[in-house]
């Protein structure tokens, strides 16, 4: 499995199909010339094909923001992980926060989901898991991430070439303009990689798993996560959506 750094951008809802586009295309001069890391960007379901077909001659991959747990079916308004390969998409987010909380994502929705994108070939499953102030504040934090990874993951088999990235994101951190202290982000990811370790063994996760931060990434805090040994990249959402911002985040993450 590649284990270059990683980086998604996570557009959620807050741009049009036409800025999508635009986006899309400001970002192909910037980002020409990176390389060894990898980088995705997550438009909204209406936007993937258009933004596919712009980055398809360049290294810039596509990720959904969700899937649902079935391939195919009477299922009204929902999309598979088969349809979004077919789409274009190499990665897909799961259990997002924000769907978790507005959409009600319970724990064996974002389990059966991870499970399907898992066994469809072609898409590797963006996991978030996190938690709110209050656990963190009251130090629950620990046994939160430890209980969200069981829940999503537990019973999980991981075979050769089989990849799937986790992504922590302290709930309280996303969209509020600060990112959490990049020691504190090293120490969770610390506690997800050992969790991950007593749950499927050191060695599928060193081959199979990336652990990356998201909440609140930009060009000015990206500097303090650099060379921490357990952040295998970023999920940016507000700093994704200005290519030039963007841009700036990847190079300072590439150096
Ligand atoms: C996110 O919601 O996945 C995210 C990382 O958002 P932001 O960077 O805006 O905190």
């Amino acid at each position: 499995m590649s284990k270059e750094k990683i980086i998604i951008a996570n557009w959620k809802m807050k741009i049009s199909l036409s800025e999508s586009k635009q986006l899309a295309q400001d970002l192909i001069d910037p980002l020409k010339e990176i390389k060894g890391i990898e980088i995705a960007v997550a438009p909204n379901f209406l936007s993937v094909c258009d933004v596919a077909d712009i980055l398809k001659d360049t290294s810039l991959k596509i990720c959904s923001q969700d899937a649902f747990w079935e391939q195919q079916g009477a299922y009204t308004g929902e999309i598979s992980p088969q349809l979004l390969k077919e789409a274009g998409c190499e990665f897909i987010i799961i259990g997002h926060s924000e769907r978790r909380k507005f959409m009600m994502e319970n724990y064996e929705m974002i389990h059966k989901k991870t499970k399907l994108v898992l066994e469809t070939e072609g898409v590797t499953p963006v996991v978030c898991i996190g938690e709110n102030w209050d656990e963190r504040k009251t130090d629950r934090r620990d046994f939160v991430l430890f209980d969200q990874l069981q829940q999503a993951l537990g019973g999980l088999k991981f075979g050769q070439g089989d990849r799937i990235i986790v992504a922590y994101e302290p709930i309280w951190a996303i969209g509020s303009g600060t990112a959490i202290e990049p020691a504190e982000a090293e120490y969770a990811h610390k506690v997800i990689r050992l969790t991950l370790n007593d749950m499927f063994g050191k060695d599928v996760v060193d081959e199979n798993f990336q652990i990356i931060y998201g909440g609140s990434i930009n060009s000015s805090n990206v500097v303090g996560f650099l060379g921490l040994e357990n952040i295998d990249g970023m999920l940016v959402g507000g700093a994704s959506l200005n290519a030039e911002e963007f841009a700036k985040v990847i190079k300072s993450f590439n150096k």
